[in-house]
Protein backbone atom coordinates (compact mmCIF):
# COMPACT_ATOMS: atom_id res chain seq x y z
CA UNK A 1 0.00 0.00 0.00
CA UNK A 2 1.51 3.04 -0.96
CA UNK A 3 1.39 6.11 1.53
CA UNK A 4 0.63 9.53 0.15
CA UNK A 5 2.66 12.05 2.21
CA UNK A 6 0.30 15.49 2.49
CA UNK A 7 1.84 18.38 1.81
CA UNK A 8 4.80 17.16 -1.16
CA UNK A 9 5.15 19.14 -3.75
CA UNK A 10 2.48 18.07 -6.46
CA UNK A 11 4.56 16.18 -9.56
CA UNK A 12 4.98 18.36 -12.21
CA UNK A 13 5.15 21.28 -10.08
CA UNK A 14 8.94 21.53 -9.55
CA UNK A 15 10.84 24.59 -8.37
CA UNK A 16 11.65 27.32 -10.58
CA UNK A 17 14.87 29.01 -10.60
CA UNK A 18 16.47 32.08 -12.05
CA UNK A 19 20.41 32.53 -11.58
CA UNK A 20 21.22 31.27 -8.07
CA UNK A 21 17.60 31.65 -7.06
CA UNK A 22 15.83 28.60 -6.48
CA UNK A 23 12.25 27.96 -5.19
CA UNK A 24 9.57 25.43 -4.93
CA UNK A 25 5.98 25.51 -4.68
CA UNK A 26 5.27 27.97 -2.07
CA UNK A 27 8.75 29.38 -1.35
CA UNK A 28 10.28 32.47 -1.97
CA UNK A 29 13.77 32.88 -3.05
CA UNK A 30 16.82 35.55 -3.94
CA UNK A 31 19.57 35.02 -5.52
CA UNK A 32 22.13 36.40 -7.82
CA UNK A 33 22.29 36.33 -11.87
CA UNK A 34 25.54 36.07 -13.23
CA UNK A 35 26.32 38.42 -17.06
CA UNK A 36 29.95 39.45 -16.77
CA UNK A 37 32.72 40.60 -15.21
CA UNK A 38 33.84 44.39 -14.73
CA UNK A 39 36.90 45.57 -15.57
CA UNK A 40 39.06 44.47 -12.12
CA UNK A 41 37.81 40.80 -13.80
CA UNK A 42 35.65 40.36 -10.63
CA UNK A 43 32.15 38.87 -12.14
CA UNK A 44 28.86 40.97 -11.32
CA UNK A 45 25.35 39.51 -10.75
CA UNK A 46 22.19 41.51 -11.07
CA UNK A 47 19.94 40.74 -8.29
CA UNK A 48 17.08 38.82 -8.82
CA UNK A 49 14.31 36.78 -6.94
CA UNK A 50 12.24 33.52 -7.26
CA UNK A 51 8.63 33.81 -5.81
CA UNK A 52 6.59 30.84 -6.31
CA UNK A 53 3.05 30.66 -5.39
CA UNK A 54 1.81 27.15 -3.95
CA UNK A 55 -0.91 27.08 -6.63
CA UNK A 56 -0.44 26.80 -10.42
CA UNK A 57 -0.92 30.30 -12.31
CA UNK A 58 0.54 32.40 -14.69
CA UNK A 59 4.38 33.95 -14.83
CA UNK A 60 5.16 37.48 -14.37
CA UNK A 61 8.56 39.06 -15.32
CA UNK A 62 9.22 42.10 -13.32
CA UNK A 63 12.26 44.10 -13.46
CA UNK A 64 13.63 47.97 -12.64
CA UNK A 65 16.53 50.34 -12.95
CA UNK A 66 16.69 49.44 -17.01
CA UNK A 67 17.52 52.96 -16.65
CA UNK A 68 20.69 53.36 -14.25
CA UNK A 69 19.37 56.63 -12.59
CA UNK A 70 15.52 55.53 -12.77
CA UNK A 71 15.09 54.27 -8.97
CA UNK A 72 11.18 54.39 -8.67
CA UNK A 73 11.22 50.88 -10.20
CA UNK A 74 13.30 49.65 -7.48
CA UNK A 75 11.42 51.36 -4.92
CA UNK A 76 8.63 49.51 -6.07
CA UNK A 77 10.01 46.02 -6.38
CA UNK A 78 11.67 46.45 -2.63
CA UNK A 79 8.48 46.75 -0.50
CA UNK A 80 6.13 44.36 -2.84
CA UNK A 81 8.28 41.31 -2.52
CA UNK A 82 7.73 41.04 1.25
CA UNK A 83 4.56 41.47 1.03
CA UNK A 84 4.13 38.17 -0.96
CA UNK A 85 2.78 35.54 0.40
CA UNK A 86 3.92 32.47 -1.48
CA UNK A 87 1.65 30.33 0.08
CA UNK A 88 -1.27 31.91 -1.22
CA UNK A 89 -0.30 32.92 -4.50
CA UNK A 90 -0.92 31.40 -7.63
CA UNK A 91 1.80 31.38 -10.36
CA UNK A 92 5.02 32.45 -10.53
CA UNK A 93 7.06 36.00 -10.26
CA UNK A 94 10.90 36.32 -11.63
CA UNK A 95 12.27 39.60 -11.00
CA UNK A 96 15.13 41.14 -11.59
CA UNK A 97 15.52 44.15 -8.97
CA UNK A 98 18.51 46.16 -10.82
CA UNK A 99 19.06 45.76 -14.64
CA UNK A 100 21.51 48.17 -15.40
CA UNK A 101 24.35 47.00 -13.21
CA UNK A 102 27.13 49.67 -14.13
CA UNK A 103 24.79 52.39 -14.82
CA UNK A 104 23.14 52.10 -11.37
CA UNK A 105 26.70 52.16 -9.64
CA UNK A 106 27.31 55.46 -10.68
CA UNK A 107 23.57 56.71 -11.21
CA UNK A 108 23.72 57.38 -14.32
CA UNK A 109 21.22 56.74 -17.38
CA UNK A 110 22.84 54.90 -19.59
CA UNK A 111 25.79 51.99 -18.77
CA UNK A 112 28.75 53.87 -19.22
CA UNK A 113 30.71 50.44 -20.26
CA UNK A 114 29.76 50.89 -23.78
CA UNK A 115 27.52 54.60 -23.67
CA UNK A 116 24.74 52.61 -24.55
CA UNK A 117 20.73 53.04 -23.38
CA UNK A 118 19.91 49.28 -22.25
CA UNK A 119 16.37 50.01 -23.37
CA UNK A 120 17.55 50.37 -26.81
CA UNK A 121 19.40 46.72 -27.17
CA UNK A 122 16.50 44.06 -26.64
CA UNK A 123 16.58 41.02 -27.02
CA UNK A 124 20.14 41.58 -26.33
CA UNK A 125 22.90 39.44 -27.44
CA UNK A 126 25.14 36.94 -25.46
CA UNK A 127 28.68 37.91 -26.84
CA UNK A 128 27.31 41.49 -27.74
CA UNK A 129 28.65 44.63 -25.61
CA UNK A 130 27.81 44.84 -22.13
CA UNK A 131 24.31 46.51 -22.23
CA UNK A 132 23.71 43.81 -25.06
CA UNK A 133 24.44 40.62 -22.52
CA UNK A 134 22.85 42.20 -20.18
CA UNK A 135 19.59 42.37 -21.75
CA UNK A 136 20.28 39.08 -23.50
CA UNK A 137 20.44 37.73 -19.84
CA UNK A 138 17.54 39.49 -18.50
CA UNK A 139 15.32 38.54 -21.33
CA UNK A 140 15.69 35.34 -20.79
CA UNK A 141 13.92 35.10 -17.96
CA UNK A 142 11.53 37.71 -19.18
CA UNK A 143 10.59 35.63 -22.24
CA UNK A 144 9.54 32.59 -19.58
CA UNK A 145 6.56 34.34 -18.45
CA UNK A 146 3.25 35.00 -19.34
CA UNK A 147 3.64 39.26 -18.44
CA UNK A 148 6.26 41.59 -18.58
CA UNK A 149 6.36 44.79 -16.42
CA UNK A 150 9.73 46.91 -17.17
CA UNK A 151 9.57 49.88 -14.48
CA UNK A 152 10.60 52.53 -15.65
CA UNK A 153 10.47 56.90 -15.12
CA UNK A 154 11.20 60.10 -16.68
CA UNK A 155 14.60 59.88 -15.95
CA UNK A 156 15.47 62.37 -13.61
CA UNK A 157 13.15 65.18 -14.81
CA UNK A 158 9.18 65.68 -13.53
CA UNK A 159 7.30 63.92 -15.24
CA UNK A 160 3.60 62.45 -14.49
CA UNK A 161 2.57 58.48 -14.03
CA UNK A 162 1.37 57.22 -16.71
CA UNK A 163 2.09 53.40 -18.83
CA UNK A 164 3.46 53.16 -22.06
CA UNK A 165 2.18 50.32 -24.43
CA UNK A 166 4.77 50.44 -27.05
CA UNK A 167 3.61 47.45 -29.37
CA UNK A 168 1.81 49.73 -31.85
CA UNK A 169 -1.56 49.71 -32.59
CA UNK A 170 -1.54 47.44 -35.47
CA UNK A 171 0.33 44.45 -33.19
CA UNK A 172 -1.65 41.62 -32.37
CA UNK A 173 -0.89 41.84 -28.73
CA UNK A 174 -2.10 45.19 -28.97
CA UNK A 175 -5.17 44.82 -26.34
CA UNK A 176 -3.48 42.51 -24.34
CA UNK A 177 -0.76 44.87 -23.85
CA UNK A 178 -3.29 47.83 -23.79
CA UNK A 179 -5.29 46.02 -21.07
CA UNK A 180 -2.19 45.40 -18.83
CA UNK A 181 -1.27 49.02 -19.40
CA UNK A 182 -5.09 49.78 -17.84
CA UNK A 183 -4.55 47.69 -15.35
CA UNK A 184 -1.43 48.63 -13.76
CA UNK A 185 -2.04 52.57 -14.07
CA UNK A 186 -5.46 52.43 -12.31
CA UNK A 187 -3.14 54.82 -9.76
CA UNK A 188 -1.27 56.36 -12.57
CA UNK A 189 -4.09 57.38 -14.82
CA UNK A 190 -2.56 58.00 -17.98
CA UNK A 191 -1.44 55.80 -21.13
CA UNK A 192 1.05 56.38 -23.62
CA UNK A 193 -0.13 54.27 -26.60
CA UNK A 194 2.34 54.96 -29.31
CA UNK A 195 5.02 52.67 -30.66
CA UNK A 196 8.00 52.97 -29.50
CA UNK A 197 11.49 52.41 -30.91
CA UNK A 198 13.80 49.29 -31.68
CA UNK A 199 15.22 47.09 -29.07
CA UNK A 200 12.58 48.66 -26.68
CA UNK A 201 11.63 45.53 -23.95
CA UNK A 202 7.94 46.41 -24.88
CA UNK A 203 8.43 46.08 -28.19
CA UNK A 204 10.29 42.80 -28.20
CA UNK A 205 8.05 41.00 -25.41
CA UNK A 206 4.88 41.17 -27.20
CA UNK A 207 6.96 40.21 -30.53
CA UNK A 208 7.54 37.11 -28.78
CA UNK A 209 3.69 36.68 -27.68
CA UNK A 210 4.22 38.10 -24.48
CA UNK A 211 1.97 41.21 -23.17
CA UNK A 212 4.12 43.80 -21.81
CA UNK A 213 4.11 47.30 -20.70
CA UNK A 214 6.38 50.07 -19.34
CA UNK A 215 5.36 52.00 -16.39
CA UNK A 216 6.72 55.34 -16.31
CA UNK A 217 6.42 56.34 -12.75
CA UNK A 218 7.03 60.05 -12.28
CA UNK A 219 10.42 61.35 -12.66
CA UNK A 220 12.58 61.92 -9.77
CA UNK A 221 16.45 62.17 -8.51
CA UNK A 222 16.37 59.22 -5.90
CA UNK A 223 12.80 58.27 -4.91
CA UNK A 224 9.57 59.73 -5.51
CA UNK A 225 7.39 58.44 -2.66
CA UNK A 226 4.15 58.81 -4.11
CA UNK A 227 5.07 57.67 -7.87
CA UNK A 228 6.61 54.59 -6.03
CA UNK A 229 3.30 54.26 -4.34
CA UNK A 230 1.43 53.97 -7.48
CA UNK A 231 3.72 51.42 -8.91
CA UNK A 232 3.43 49.57 -5.99
CA UNK A 233 -0.59 49.86 -6.38
CA UNK A 234 0.16 48.79 -10.11
CA UNK A 235 1.69 45.89 -9.58
CA UNK A 236 -1.34 44.51 -6.68
CA UNK A 237 -3.67 45.36 -9.46
CA UNK A 238 -1.68 43.56 -12.36
CA UNK A 239 -1.72 40.34 -9.55
CA UNK A 240 -5.03 40.50 -8.63
CA UNK A 241 -6.47 41.26 -12.49
CA UNK A 242 -4.53 38.20 -13.58
CA UNK A 243 -5.35 35.88 -10.69
CA UNK A 244 -1.89 35.52 -8.87
CA UNK A 245 -3.66 36.76 -5.89
CA UNK A 246 -7.18 35.88 -4.12
CA UNK A 247 -9.75 38.05 -4.76
CA UNK A 248 -9.73 39.12 -0.62
CA UNK A 249 -6.36 39.81 -0.78
CA UNK A 250 -5.69 41.70 -3.77
CA UNK A 251 -5.06 45.65 -2.34
CA UNK A 252 -2.95 46.22 0.14
CA UNK A 253 -3.91 48.94 2.07
CA UNK A 254 -2.62 52.49 0.90
CA UNK A 255 -1.63 56.05 2.14
CA UNK A 256 -3.56 58.59 1.18
CA UNK A 257 -3.30 62.03 1.79
CA UNK A 258 -6.40 64.01 1.63
CA UNK A 259 -5.04 67.59 1.66
CA UNK A 260 -1.48 69.02 1.11
CA UNK A 261 0.13 71.80 3.71
CA UNK A 262 2.75 73.80 1.27
CA UNK A 263 6.02 75.36 2.80
CA UNK A 264 7.98 78.01 0.87
CA UNK A 265 11.02 79.41 2.69
CA UNK A 266 11.56 82.48 5.04
CA UNK A 267 15.21 82.56 4.29
CA UNK A 268 17.73 82.24 1.92
CA UNK A 269 19.99 79.49 1.89
CA UNK A 270 20.61 75.67 2.52
CA UNK A 271 17.42 73.33 3.12
CA UNK A 272 17.92 70.52 5.99
CA UNK A 273 15.13 68.46 6.07
CA UNK A 274 14.27 66.96 9.46
CA UNK A 275 12.02 63.76 8.19
CA UNK A 276 12.82 61.69 5.65
CA UNK A 277 10.21 61.96 2.19
CA UNK A 278 7.01 59.59 2.88
CA UNK A 279 7.85 59.46 6.58
CA UNK A 280 4.93 61.00 9.42
CA UNK A 281 5.40 64.41 10.38
CA UNK A 282 4.09 65.82 13.75
CA UNK A 283 2.41 69.32 14.14
CA UNK A 284 4.81 71.66 16.10
CA UNK A 285 7.73 69.90 15.39
CA UNK A 286 11.04 70.92 12.92
CA UNK A 287 9.89 70.26 9.58
CA UNK A 288 13.23 72.00 8.05
CA UNK A 289 15.63 74.48 8.98
CA UNK A 290 17.77 76.96 6.55
CA UNK A 291 21.21 77.02 7.33
CA UNK A 292 23.97 79.08 5.96
CA UNK A 293 27.02 77.13 3.85
CA UNK A 294 29.04 77.08 7.05
CA UNK A 295 26.08 75.27 8.80
CA UNK A 296 24.42 78.29 11.13
CA UNK A 297 21.38 77.81 11.28
CA UNK A 298 18.92 80.55 9.66
CA UNK A 299 15.57 79.01 10.36
CA UNK A 300 13.91 76.83 11.92
CA UNK A 301 10.01 75.88 10.15
CA UNK A 302 7.53 73.91 12.25
CA UNK A 303 4.54 71.82 10.70
CA UNK A 304 1.17 73.34 10.83
CA UNK A 305 -0.11 70.03 10.89
CA UNK A 306 0.18 66.03 11.01
CA UNK A 307 1.02 64.78 8.13
CA UNK A 308 3.82 62.79 5.64
CA UNK A 309 6.22 64.74 3.84
CA UNK A 310 4.93 64.29 0.36
CA UNK A 311 7.00 66.15 -2.20
CA UNK A 312 10.51 67.92 -1.88
CA UNK A 313 12.41 70.71 -3.95
CA UNK A 314 15.18 68.59 -5.61
CA UNK A 315 18.32 71.06 -4.64
CA UNK A 316 19.07 72.39 -1.28
CA UNK A 317 20.11 75.97 -2.48
CA UNK A 318 16.41 78.22 -1.67
CA UNK A 319 15.64 81.82 -1.97
CA UNK A 320 13.25 83.40 0.65
CA UNK A 321 9.62 82.31 -0.66
CA UNK A 322 10.94 80.14 -2.79
CA UNK A 323 9.20 76.37 -2.60
CA UNK A 324 10.62 73.85 0.11
CA UNK A 325 8.06 71.31 0.15
CA UNK A 326 4.62 69.68 0.70
CA UNK A 327 2.80 67.71 3.91
CA UNK A 328 0.14 65.66 2.97
CA UNK A 329 -2.10 65.92 5.62
CA UNK A 330 -5.11 64.37 7.24
CA UNK A 331 -3.59 60.91 6.42
CA UNK A 332 -5.63 57.57 6.16
CA UNK A 333 -5.26 54.35 4.68
CA UNK A 334 -7.71 52.38 2.62
ZN1 LIG B 1 13.72 54.46 -18.65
Amino acid sequence: MTTIKTGAPVLGHMATTLGTASASPGEIDTGELEVGETRDGSSFSLPVAVINGAKPGKTLYMQAASDGDELNGVGVISPVVPQLDPATLSGTLLIVGIVNYHAFQVGEHRNPIDDTKMNRTYPGNESGTSSEQIAHATFQAAKRADLILDLHQGSTSRMIDEVRVRCGKHHRLYDECLELAKVFGVECGHVLDQKGPDGQLARVGPDKGIPTVDPELGGCVGWDESSIEKGVAGVFNVLDHYDFLPDDATYVRQTRANGFDQYGSPAGGLVRFQYELGERVRRGETLFEIITPFGESKARITADSDGLLWRTRRLPQVATGEYVCSVGTNIDSY
